[in-house]
């Protein structure tokens, strides 16, 4: 997998009691998408969080494991650190500054940068190039912007910091499929330009499209993993996260209907 840029070993994280993470290990190589894919409650903000060093914000902790990023430790980093080091979090549900305007967003998001002014001017530039309307809405609130418009602005405020690892906590969740499509193309884009992108997501058929390797987190713990084409046509992430139909059950069924067709309508 080339030289890993983030690397993720044994981690293991609680709410108080509650075991969110158990040994999860994952590597992010250098200028990639890698995807972790998992239903709700698998722990997969718990697992940016814990990156991120923005745990204690929720009252959880990491109990075990470490987190590299370029050889080097951010598990003992505080958050403002950790974006300092390059790694930026877009957290789930576009958590916006709603009564501040696009603008003053943007200008928050690059607090956190260890740039000077020249490459504050340049991230701004790039965010602006990636999402126009954020250009043309810059002296709006936050608040009136659409739902995805609004995840374009926390992924931009994001890029503020010039990261070149960028966390994205489910970006396209509660988008239409149009709005998802898009900010696909632009991950995709942000990818090229040279970000890492560590990215979770219930939506595995997007996720799979973009990523190079995949893997899957259920429970707290990693069950699968492997490059993203392999996982996209197993049986297993077909019919867990890509809901395909499972053939034989199909065939099983429609047999029993040909040899009781009266009892089956009966029972349907
Ligand atoms: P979803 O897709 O629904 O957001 P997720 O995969 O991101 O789910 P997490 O939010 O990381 O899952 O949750 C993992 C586990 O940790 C769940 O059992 C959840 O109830 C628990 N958990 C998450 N946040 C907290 C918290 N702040 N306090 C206590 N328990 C929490």
């Amino acid at each position: 997998m080339g030289g890993a840029a983030l690397e993720v070993r044994d981690l293991v994280v609680g709410y108080g009691p509650v075991r969110a993470l158990r040994s999860v290990s994952l590597q992010v190589p250098e200028g990639s998408v890698v995807t972790v894919l998992g239903g709700n409650g698998a722990g997969k903000s718990t697992l940016l969080r814990a990156i991120s060093r923005a745990l204690s914000f929720h009252g959880g902790s990491v109990t075990g494991g470490t987190v590299h990023f370029g050889g080097r430790p951010l598990h003992t980093l505080s958050p403002d650190r950790v974006v300092a080091a390059g790694v930026s979090q877009v957290p789930e549900g576009r958590q916006v500054f709603a009564r501040m305007t696009v603008e003053d967003n943007l200008r928050a998001g690059a607090l956190g940068s260890s740039g000077d002014r020249a490459a504050k001017a340049a991230a701004l530039h790039r965010v602006r190039e990636l999402f126009p309307v954020l250009a043309e809405r810059s002296r709006q609130r936050a608040g009136l912007l659409s739902g995805g418009e609004q995840q374009m602005l926390a992924v931009g405020r994001a890029l503020m910091a010039s990261p070149t690892l960028l966390l994205l906590d489910e970006p396209s969740l509660g988008l239409a499929p149009l709005m998802a499509a898009r900010i696909a193309d632009t991950i995709r884009e942000i990818n090229a330009q040279g970000t890492s992108v560590l990215l979770v997501e219930q939506n595995a058929a997007l996720a799979l499209r973009l990523a190079s390797h995949a893997y899957v987190l259920e429970v707290g713990e990693i069950t699968l993993a492997g490059p993203a084409d392999e996982l996209a046509a197993s049986d297993e992430v077909r019919r867990r996260y890509l809901g395909v139909v499972d053939e034989d059950a199909a065939a099983d069924a429609s047999r029993a209907e040909a040899a009781h067709p009266v009892l089956s309508r009966w029972e349907g």
